[in-house]
């Protein structure tokens, strides 16, 4: 390696070190922190041995529910996010949890730097390839992913949150993305798959107003409220805009457009896997991530 192949490396893990360090420190992982990036260290051949040994570990450690988690706290500028993805995409040996970790990366970053005409107006393949040029640069077409495009116009046939769980386009979704081994890094793939999950996020209105909204404006209401004895169940839990779910508050005679419906036997272990309790109170934003909580 040449002395400025090392001195960008190791700039470019100087920029994501405090990432790295907030999620060692919030969750208590059982990792020293990184002497060489704490103190000044000269721009070496064995200093960056020891800087790539530790985000190797580190990488072990951190779950993407760490990330996601801190994304929700946290607000990580564009510069960190694009090294972030980088770097797990040009990992060897990549591995699921690598794979999840990039899910997510992808679609905070197109979240964080969507154009606003991509809120309100159908989502092109084209613009979410240029909106995330900056990362994984120019698309190509590949043809494993007509199978995701079938998904993604079973998908728009969906009105609630129910349709998704009967078309099973969650876990087609999941299943898609795990049979695409290596090629899910490829860049036409990658910019399909965030496609996909704005699609999935898109797909939910508000259940109150009928409107659609900007993800970080959409939350989980009980129906029947807690405090009253609704149960945090899928026959009780509807998307809600803000607004909605303050005036909601008060007026206990509000009721949804639809109202959530006894799951089947099939849809309902579907269900339980999709919703542990823990995640309800969490934002709209993680229908992203959705495929990624099936997976627990
Ligand atoms: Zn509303």
């Amino acid at each position: 390696m040449s002395s400025s192949e090392v001195t960008r490396e190791l700039q470019a893990s100087r920029l994501i070190y405090p990432f790295y360090r907030t999620l060692i420190e919030r969750f208590d992982l059982e990792m020293f922190p990184c002497k060489d990036l704490e103190e000044e260290s000269p721009d070496c051949d064995e200093v960056l041995t020891r800087v790539r040994l530790w985000f190797g570990e580190a990488d072990k450690h951190i779950d993407v529910a760490h990330i996601r988690q801190l994304a929700q706290s946290d607000t990580f500028d564009e510069p960190t996010l694009r090294v972030l993805i980088w770097r797990h995409v040009a990992k060897e040996g990549k591995t699921e949890s690598d794979r999840y970790k990039v899910d997510f990366l992808l679609g905070h970053y197109l979240a964080m730097n969507m154009p606003p005409e991509l809120i309100k107006e159908e989502v092109g393949i084209s613009k979410v390839a240029s909106a995330l040029a900056p990362v994984v640069g120019d698309s190509a077409y590949m043809s494993c992913l007509e199978d995701l495009e079938k998904c993604l116009r079973d998908l728009g046939e969906c009105h609630h949150i129910q349709d998704l769980l009967e078309r099973r386009i969650l876990e087609r979704g999941k299943t898609l993305k795990a049979d695409a081994g290596e090629q899910y890094f490829h860049q036409a793939a990658l910019i399909a798959f965030t496609r996909f999950n704005v699609f999935l996020r898109d797909r939910f209105r508000c259940q109150y107003c009928g409107d659609a909204f900007p993800s970080s404006d959409l939350t989980f209401d009980h129906v029947v409220p807690r405090s009253h004895g609704g149960r945090t169940a899928w026959t009780n839990v509807v998307a809600a805009c803000s607004p909605c779910n303050v005036v909601k508050d008060n007026r206990r005679e509000m009721r949804p457009i639809k109202w959530p419906r006894e799951p089947t036997h099939q849809e309902l272990l579907a269900a339980k896997r999709a919703f542990p309790p823990n995640y309800l109170h969490e934002t709209w934003r993680d229908f992203l991530y959705w495929d990624v909580e099936l997976e627990r």
